[in-house]
């Protein structure tokens, strides 16, 4: 595998792909692991987990270089992600032991009602690239702590960042078989899918999880689903400070060249502060800078994959078609990388794909609404169930479009946000099965229930 800097199309170094025999290795070896693993004490493999965060924090510095040099992601970006990781990490040092303890539900006289709750086995986590560490400790924490094996299959595009956290997991004291990251593409993930796991937890486009999850159906083991968004974003009638809106927005749709799952990638504006909101919005994202990733000052960086630019030129093609028009970023990158500039049009609706269609990159449309009831109507018009925000001076407005949508996370002035305290989930094209909060511990515990008499 060739692994290459998306900033400069420089060959970064080259890598061997695992084979579908050194897969098989690594699961049986895991499987024995896995047992003395889960014979350990909470407090013994929450301590491990401990290491790893502080190594974590030790290894910033190179750990985000190493980020931002295989995807592209500006650099304190790629800092930002690490502290965010850690963020996650601390909610479940802290919160796993109250729920991953054995409960007695029922004690009466003779009769004693327990739940315990057992670790998976050995779970395969099949990975995206766009945030390798988030959406990595959303699933390898909670599954470690609670005594599962795990094999890490990451990105073929952030597959260094992979192998780094496999070290720094071994560093750690976390046993070689316990802990191991799986490297290759579409290939490797499906020499996983025909070994007997007792897991799946995927992150990545809804087109891999539809087929992941029908592979894994006959298995009958638990199967998760974190897949892409087309998440809308509403500025609603009542709002008084348009530019401090718009400066949110642009941030949502912006931030990692658009690349994350929760992005917002279609904005809908009351007719009342459509034009000073498109003003608005134009001047913020003016402001961002798009060049080296490794510059302190650079906002947007390259794509991390090539084939997307055109993809994005594609989705904009479509829409100009159709007669949208493009207000900001007519021009093309001239020179090395797989940049897009950011892109804004207007006077698009549904019938057009940047509006239907998920964008994953900086490119986004703006539609004009007469109200709550249009605006409900275009924002619910997906497959996709990620994430829907709304902003507005009051929560009792804001409130009956939050209740009407779909989606597995909704947003009162802010977007673009995933909290640990929060069940991440998505509904429809979106996935399945949660992440993160008590629901993300529970995910990697199957329960028993104990009936004891006597
Ligand atoms: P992808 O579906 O292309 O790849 C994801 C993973 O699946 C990679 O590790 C890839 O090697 C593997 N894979 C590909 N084909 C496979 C096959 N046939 N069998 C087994 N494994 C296979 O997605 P991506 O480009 O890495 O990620 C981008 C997508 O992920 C976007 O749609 C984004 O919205 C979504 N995403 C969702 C979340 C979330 O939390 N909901 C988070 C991050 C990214």
């Amino acid at each position: 595998m060739k692994i290459i800097n998306p900033a400069t199309e420089q060959i970064l170094t080259e890598i061997e792909a695992d084979s579908p025999r050194l897969i098989h290795n690594a699961y049986h070896s895991a499987v024995e692991a896995q047992s003395l693993w889960a014979n350990r004490s909470l407090k013994d493999r929450i301590k491990h987990i401990r290491n790893f965060d502080r190594l974590l924090e030790e290894n910033k510095e190179d750990l985000a270089k190493t980020l931002t040099n295989e995807v592209g992601k500006p650099i304190w970006q790629s800092i930002n992600e690490i502290n965010g990781a850690r963020g996650r990490i601390a909610y479940f040092l802290d919160n796993s032991d109250r729920w991953l303890t054995s409960e007695t539900i029922n004690q009466t006289e003779g009769l004693i009602e327990k739940i315990s709750y057992e670790p998976l086995g050995v779970i395969g986590n099949i990975s995206a690239w766009n945030y390798p560490f988030l959406v990595g400790v959303n699933v390898f924490i909670p599954a470690l702590i609670a005594g599962n094996a795990v094999l890490y299959k990451a990105s073929e595009y952030a597959a260094l960042t992979g192998l780094k956290i496999e070290a720094l997991m071994h560093e750690a004291g976390i046993p070689q078989h316990v802990f191991q990251t799986i490297t290759g593409g579409a290939e490797t993930g499906e020499t996983l899918l025909t070994l007997p796991l007792d897991g799946y937890f995927f992150t990545g486009s809804y087109k891999t999880g539809q087929y992941i999850y029908e592979k894994v159906a006959k298995k009958m083991v638990p199967c998760q689903m974190e897949l892409g968004g087309k998440d809308p974003l509403y500025v609603n009638a009542d709002n008084a400070d348009i530019k401090a809106v718009a400066a949110a927005a642009a941030e949502g749709a912006f931030y990692n060249a658009g690349q994350s799952c929760c992005a917002v990638e279609r904005i809908y504006v009351h007719e009342l502060h459509y034009e000073e909101f498109i003003e608005a919005f134009v001047d913020e994202v003016k402001n961002m800078k798009v060049g080296d990733p490794r510059d302190k000052d650079t906002y947007i960086g390259p794509l991390t994959r090539e084939s997307q630019v055109d993809f994005l030129q594609n989705q904009a093609g479509h829409a100009l078609l159709k007669g949208a028009r493009i207000i900001y970023g007519e021009d093309r990158w001239e020179g090395k990388g797989y940049y897009f500039l950011p892109t804004i049009m207007v006077d698009v609706d549904h019938s057009m794909r940047i509006m239907t269609e998920e964008s994953f990159g900086p490119l986004i449309g703006v539609q004009k609404v007469s109200g709550d009831a249009e605006a409900i109507a275009l924002m619910k018009d997906t497959d996709y169930g990620l994430t829907a925000a709304v902003y507005s001076d009051h929560l009792e407005s804001a409130e009956p479009v939050l209740q009407a949508m779909r989606s597995g996370s909704v947003y009162w002035n802010c977007c673009d946000r995933v909290s640990a305290n929060l069940p991440w989930s998505g509904r429809g094209n979106s996935g399945i099965g949660s992440t993160l909060s008590y629901q993300g511990i529970r995910a990697f515990v199957q329960p028993k229930a104990y009936h004891l008499r006597g």
